[in-house]
């Protein structure tokens, strides 16, 4: 699971983002406190009716729970998490009947709502909405201490889901059909643009979802960054229906507004953290995928190149050299008698004698496009492009000297008293016809020219492609 949604209140993290990740949420729930209690005195002031502020809040409203949710389905089903399945299925929810809402709302499209809506339909739809999410929430909280879905071969992911989203369109569309076709079955809240008394309870029952979504979230053993959040869309939210159902006396007043942008900063919290998080995300995606290419392509005893990324680069400066019809030279080096020095200093030591002479090789060359690698055991390449045999050779016969110049004793060696090289040359202007393995062959047999010739030297191929 990404780890903003993931991270634990005890997790190992750096200090400013556990602070960061704790305080914001803090700070904004109690700000929306202070703007509350500022504004529930004024709630039910007349403002003037701009139906518009509708169709415009709810569109941004509609939209934003719509790509909630979508990232939290794609969050569910990469985590395997049934929670942030129930999570993502509440913002489902909230966006359908907000657009319902919308469209029922009396004086926007109609002069009396479309749906069928009664007078009391669009007050009713609300409160179903705004009663609805706090319970995805309980869903979600208490999902969200069991372990994830085990992963079976079949998932049958895609049916699933179609089939939650099915279920969830047909729940709203039922909301609304009940508060629509079935309005008088449901007591009178709303009379004249103003609410009735039976409004508090209903409102208050809506209040009772949210603290009881509050107290489910609060006796999470773990808490993440979007269950912090979460608890301050709950505390928004119940200032929200509190400015905009109960403390204001209808329609278009003080609280009407305020309540209403309220709920918009509600939806807004969650998203913006699931887009922060995809953002942290991309860029540390993009410093593993660097992690693992120099894992890939690195030695991991000597850090110089390894087979792999030598393999790689001899086929791109061959197709570069037949297309230039410029010189590429290889040296392949082997460390002499290496096993006795083994047996002698043991493997400990003869790792360490790896990693010094990879270091002075990568010290002796001196172009940008050099590459030194581990051939394989104690064997070493290098790829000299844009080279030509003489200064191969010269190259050769330097790396020759800075490894004996190192003084390195070879206690088990006989007649050397330091590690020693032999390296084989190979030098090619690539002539079509020619093969990438006729450099490596030449190479490898100037090298076994250097060890029957007593070792501690250079030998070149005489090669012609
Ligand atoms: P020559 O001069 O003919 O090359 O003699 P040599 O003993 O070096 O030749 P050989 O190829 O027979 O032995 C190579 C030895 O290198 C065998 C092995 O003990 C040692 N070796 C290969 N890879 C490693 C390694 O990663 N670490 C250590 N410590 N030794 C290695
Ligand atoms: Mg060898
Ligand atoms: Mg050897």
């Amino acid at each position: 699971m990404s780890e903003l949604i993931d991270e634990q209140a005890d997790s190992p993290r750096s200090d400013f983002f556990n602070r960061y990740a704790r305080l914001l949420p803090g700070a904004v729930a109690l700000l929306s406190m202070l703007v509350f209690l500022i504004a529930a005195p004024f709630a039910k002031i007349p403002l003037r009716q701009v139906p518009a502020f509708i169709p415009a809040y709810e569109s941004a409203l509609v939209l934003s729970d719509l790509i909630t949710s979508v990232l939290l389905f794609g969050q569910s089903v990469i985590a395997r998490s049934r929670a942030l399945g129930a999570l993502a299925s509440g913002y489902l929810y909230t966006s359908t009947i907000a657009l319902l809402h919308m469209l029922s709302f009396p004086g926007l499209f109609s002069p009396t709502g479309l749906l069928n809506a009664g007078p009391q339909s669009t007050a009713w739809i609300y409160m179903f909405w705004h009663a609805g999410f706090p319970c995805f929430v309980i869903a979600y909280a208490l999902l969200n201490d069991r372990k994830p879905a085990r992963i079976t071969g079949r998932t049958g992911g895609a049916g699933r889901l179609m089939f939650i989203v099915g279920a969830l369109l047909c729940l709203a569309a039922g909301m609304v059909a009940l508060a629509t076709a079935g309005e008088r079955l449901l007591p009178e809240i709303i009379r004249n643009n103003h609410y009735t008394p039976a409004m508090r309870w209903v409102a208050g029952s809506t209040w009772g979802f949210c603290l009881l979504a509050l107290a489910v979230l609060c006796r999470q053993r773990r808490r993440s960054a979007i269950d912090w959040w979460l608890m301050v869309v709950l505390c928004v939210w119940i200032c929200d229906v509190a400015l905009s159902a109960v403390f204001n006396g209808g329609r278009y007043d003080l609280g009407f507004y305020v309540g209403r942008i309220y709920g918009m900063c509600a939806a807004s919290f969650v998203l913006l953290l699931l887009l922060i998080e995809n953002t942290l995300l991309h860029s540390r995606l993009a410093a593993a995928l660097d992690e693992l290419k120099r894992l890939a392509t690195t030695d991991p005893l000597t850090g110089v190149a390894n087979r792999r990324a030598f393999d790689a680069a001899l086929t791109a400066h061959w197709q570069r050299a037949v297309h230039d019809r410029s010189p590429l030279s290889l040296l392949m080096i082997d460390i002499d008698f290496f096993k006795r020095f083994n047996d002698h200093h043991g493997h400990v030591e003869g790792d360490r004698c790896l990693v010094l002479v990879a270091e002075c090789l990568t010290r002796t060359v001196r172009r940008a496009n050099d590459l030194v690698a581990r051939y394989g055991g104690e064997e070493f390449v290098v790829l000299l492009p844009e080279t030509d045999a003489a200064s191969a050779a010269h190259v050769a016969q330097r790396m020759c000297d800075a490894v004996a110049a190192l003084a390195i004793p070879n206690g088990g060696a006989p007649h050397m008293a330091n590690v020693t090289i032999s390296v084989g040359v190979a030098s090619l202007v690539i002539e079509t016809g020619a093969e990438m393995t006729d450099l490596t062959k030449a190479a490898d047999h100037a090298l076994y020219l250097a060890k029957a010739a007593g070792r501690g030297r250079v030998e070149e191929a005489s090669l012609i492609a």
